[in-house]
């Protein structure tokens, strides 16, 4: 089994529209930064995570076929503008796709994508809401555990996957009741957002200090601002903490 990080760009992205690069080298090619997704390929079930503003070319360059089900970490437009490209999975199933999120996730895609869930238009709705669950287990070996965590104002979501990856790409606090199931994984991926505080996620000093409590084997910094530079990150962090870029693939 397969988890790639097909985006780990802060919420404008790496160039911005607009060309700017940043503090980042345009001439290395981990600055490019497509918005946050994932997925996770299993046997024979492919499980999105987030359906970025960036994934028709996120599924193009990932050489990505087939989506079975899609899990939000929450409703910002980062993560849930590309809901559209989701079409063709609908197209070729003719079954509406399964999508998990919670209330407040699903309130936002009903009311800003309902022709996407409900029968409004002359085209029919591809997606169709599922319970969330504390835990699931899909394609016989795929074990996905959603946690709550802060980010900002409003709760996301989290994925914990076979008790071996977090994927936590939106985030400023992990729940003290959740704080054991975190420690020691084999990866995390976790949300550092640029070198200065933000009110809604973690930074720096945030993620040093998460490492040293959490003890990951390896981190994996996503939702990059263009504040930080991939070689520069190499420089300065602990050996086992590497920044994301996208199209990383970890087998799990
Ligand atoms: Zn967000």
């Amino acid at each position: 089994m397969k988890f790639v990080l097909l985006g780990c760009g802060s919420s404008m992205g790496v160039p911005r529209s607009d060309g700017f690069f940043g503090k980042c080298d345009p001439k290395n090619k981990k600055n490019y930064r497509t918005r946050c997704s994932a997925i996770i390929k299993g046997k024979s079930e492919n499980i999105l995570i987030d359906t970025s503003p960036d994934l028709r070319s996120q599924l193009l360059s990932n050489k990505i076929k087939n989506i079975d089900r899609v899990f939000y970490t929450h409703m910002h437009a980062d993560q849930t503008h590309g809901i559209n490209d989701l079409r063709i999975f609908y197209l070729k199933t003719k079954k509406r796709i399964p999508i998990y999120a919670d209330n407040l996730t699903k309130r936002y895609l009903k009311r800003s994508f309902s022709y996407c869930f409900d029968k409004n238009s002359d085209y029919p709705p591809i997606l169709k809401f599922e319970n969330m669950k504390k835990s699931f287990l899909f394609d016989k070996s795929i074990k996905l555990v959603p946690i709550k965590v802060k980010h900002g104002s409003i709760n996301s979501l989290c994925f914990i996957i076979n008790n071996k990856l977090a994927y936590l790409p939106d985030a400023n606090r992990i729940y003290k009741k959740d704080f054991s199931k975190f420690k020691s994984l084999q990866y995390m991926i976790v949300d550092c957002l640029r070198y200065t505080r933000h009110p809604s996620h973690f930074n720096f000093e945030d993620i040093i200090k998460l490492n040293f409590f959490l003890k990951p084997k390896k981190m994996i910094l996503t939702n990059l601002h263009s504040d930080l530079d991939y070689n520069q990150l190499l420089d300065i962090l602990p050996k086992n903490i590497k920044p994301a870029y996208d199209g990383l693939s970890l087998n799990i």
